[in-house]
């Protein structure tokens, strides 16, 4: 493929993206199925897994979790501006500014404060 072909799909794929991170934006999340402790939900063309927030939990890490929720369900995070793009591979990239504490790595880090391992990932 020559630079010019190259832009171009770069291009495409490009707008591919952005149109499907608007049509994501614009779709309303509907739950489809609950293990209880993980939530299945479909927000236009993109299937969800979101964790449960355990009423058991400590207040500060259920918060983290309710912020976390909100930012992968509503694409807006209650604690900071997120930065929400789809990929390459075409799945969505959410990332949390470094001290929102719904940031993956931050969240993981407050449960084990707390004795609490996320066995299957949050
Ligand atoms: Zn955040």
């Amino acid at each position: 493929m020559n630079g010019k072909k190259a832009r171009t799909a770069r291009t495409a794929l490009r707008q591919r993206n952005e149109q499907l991170l608007a049509t994501i934006r614009a779709a309303r999340p509907v739950r489809v199925s609950t293990d209880g402790e993980r939530e299945t939900w479909q927000r236009g063309p993109l299937t969800l897994t979101a964790p449960v927030v355990p009423h058991d939990y400590p207040t500060e890490l259920r918060d983290a979790l309710t912020s976390y929720r909100a930012a992968l369900l509503h694409g807006e995070c209650p604690r900071c501006t997120i930065e929400q793009k789809v990929t390459e591979a075409g799945t969505l990239f959410t990332r949390h500014t470094v001290d929102c504490h719904a940031d993956p790595d931050r969240l993981v880090a407050l449960a084990a404060e707390h004795g609490i391992t996320f066995e299957r990932g949050i």
